[in-house]
């Protein structure tokens, strides 16, 4: 049995068999020169291409450092990284994107402000290198979820980022259904720092995120850690209620003093139609709310390990 390392780094990978060669031969050295024990456990996401094959490669190099947890099928970037979680033996954990756009060159500086006495420390991404819609959505979606959910933190997607042990321990135990790795990390924190870390762009493939992707997950971001979208339909429904009842006040007023109206039946439907879209918005709201309930207490797994390669040989978890 090997001693527990001091860091765990844990690195999803979805179809990146030309990234991860670039990867290994910058992140390793980079780790090295840390000059403590380390383990690099690598997620493999359901990857279609030869990803496999190459960790495997990879695993045969380092075969004490690099342990390899194989995913059944794809279950999303979120997931492997919690399956990673599973598996940490470290102090302090980093968590890294595999597509080499946060430079691995930068986790000193994170090890750094943990240290310090820091229990969390996230990456900013400076100079972004994305799709200039990326970087709107990013903006925008950040803004929403500051004021929403009243977590202070600048960039909830850099996956760049470093914890103690504890906090990780934590996350694992909630075990949400939908888990939020930046944000949730952020608030489990109690004394978080952040550092400008460096982004290029993709070494190589693309983007596994597109509009649709963003828009979930940023549904899923808000309605994880606030009611507050409840609430301001509980407040739009109550100022409308306020409306309405002045209204009648004014209709009946008016039909004593003026007598009955015919006109204004579009001015009518215009009203009704609001109400109704309105009202259609916030069932919807519900819903998601509801889904996400559903979800979590149906209690599914949440990914299925096939098998996890480690030093020690292979351990095969399913069929
Ligand atoms: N990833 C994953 N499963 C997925 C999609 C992505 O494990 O279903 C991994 C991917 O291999 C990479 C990280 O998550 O290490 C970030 O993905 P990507 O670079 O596509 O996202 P972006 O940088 O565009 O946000
Ligand atoms: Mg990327």
């Amino acid at each position: 049995m090997l001693k527990n390392p001091y860091l765990s780094v844990v690195i999803p990978v979805y179809n990146e068999e030309e990234t991860l060669p670039i990867l290994y031969s910058r992140l390793f050295p980079v780790l090295d020169g840390v000059g403590k024990p380390y383990e690099v456990i690598f997620v493999n996401d359901g990857s279609r291409d030869r990803s496999q094959d190459v960790l495997e490669q990879l695993h045969a190099r380092r075969p004490e450092q690099i342990r390899i947890v194989q995913f059944m099928r794809n279950y999303g970037q979120h997931p492997a990284i919690m399956a990673g979680f599973e598996h940490v033996r470290g102090e302090v954990v980093v968590t890294l994107d595999c597509d080499l756009q946060n430079p691995p060159e930068d986790i000193p500086k994170l090890l750094a402000l943990i240290e310090d006495g820091h229990d969390v420390a996230g990456g900013i991404r400076g100079d972004r290198q994305d799709k200039s819609w990326r970087k709107g959505v990013s903006k925008l979606s950040n803004i929403l979820r500051e004021r929403i959910t009243n977590i202070r933190m600048t960039d909830h997607g850099c996956m760049l980022r470093a914890y103690r042990r504890y906090i990780i321990d934590q996350i694992v135990e909630s075990g949400e259904a939908t888990p939020f790795i930046t944000a949730l990390s952020q608030y489990l924190a109690a004394n978080p720092a952040e550092a400008v870390v460096g982004h290029e762009e993709r070494a190589a493939g693309k983007s596994n995120y597109n509009l649709y992707k963003l828009i979930r997950y940023n549904f899923d971001l808000v309605t994880s850690f606030s009611v507050v979208p409840l609430q301001i339909f509980t407040l739009t429904g109550i100022t409308f209620s306020i409306l309405s009842f002045l209204l009648v006040l004014y209709i009946a007023a008016r039909r004593v003093v003026i007598g009955p109206e015919a006109d204004g039946i579009f001015t009518l439907f215009a009203i009704l139609f609001l109400l109704v879209s309105v009202t259609m918005a916030g069932l919807g709201l519900i819903g998601e709310y509801v889904g996400r309930i559903y979800t979590e207490v149906r209690k599914r797994p949440r990914f299925v390990v096939k098998q996890v390669v480690e030093h020690n040989g292979v351990t095969k978890e399913a069929a």
